[in-house]
């Protein structure tokens, strides 16, 4: 990544730097280091931003080593631009992509204590973090092709559906159980 950091509140390189939600608390979005934990609320924070879309253009043209910029760790926008290319300079795809992704592993981490739920709200939202543990527990084969991009975390969880219980036959009708004997 090409060295232009700048220390301070990531929204004022933005052009309607006024709205840029990290105006609020600059220094929660250079932590050290970047973990779930020590990003949520910036992550929290860009997610809410009206800024974000216009943020990831702008970084992804001016690499930071520092920082995260709409919702992402420096390590996460490794390659920013060239995803951004390769979906014919759609940025909302890009970031739609990635945050299904996170969903994902969001997700995951709750279940692995590295985060707690409340947390993992925050750093995805809650509707999107409610797809995703209902993709992971009911249609565990979709999660390849989310993380690939192929399927989005709203088409896949609407496919995700808690599979019936098989009847016993203590749960038919009279007349059924009498069939099923
Ligand atoms: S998306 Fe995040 S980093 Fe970018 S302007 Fe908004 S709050 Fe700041």
């Amino acid at each position: 990544m090409a060295s232009q950091t700048v220390r301070g509140t990531p929204g004022r390189l933005a052009p309607q730097r006024e709205q840029a939600a990290c105006r609020v608390d600059p220094d929660a979005f250079f932590p050290m280091p970047y973990t779930p934990k020590t990003t949520v609320t910036a992550k929290g924070l860009c997610r809410r931003c009206p800024l974000r879309l216009t943020c990831a253009t702008w970084v992804a043209g001016h690499p930071q080593d520092e920082g995260v910029y709409a919702a992402m760790t420096p390590k996460e926008r490794d390659g920013l631009a060239e995803l951004i290319a390769a979906a014919d300079g759609d940025v909302a795809l890009v970031l739609r992509r990635f945050d299904d992704r996170e969903a994902l592993s969001t997700a995951h981490r709750i279940w692995q204590h590295s985060v707690t739920r409340p947390e993992a709200e925050q750093i995805v939202g809650a509707a999107d973090l409610a797809r995703a543990r209902r993709v992971r527990a009911y249609a565990p084969d979709l999660v390849e092709a989310v993380v690939a991009g192929e399927v989005s975390l709203r088409d896949a969880a609407a496919q995700a559906a808690p599979k019936p219980r098989p009847k016993r036959a203590g749960d038919l009708p009279v007349d059924a159980r009498e069939v099923a004997a």
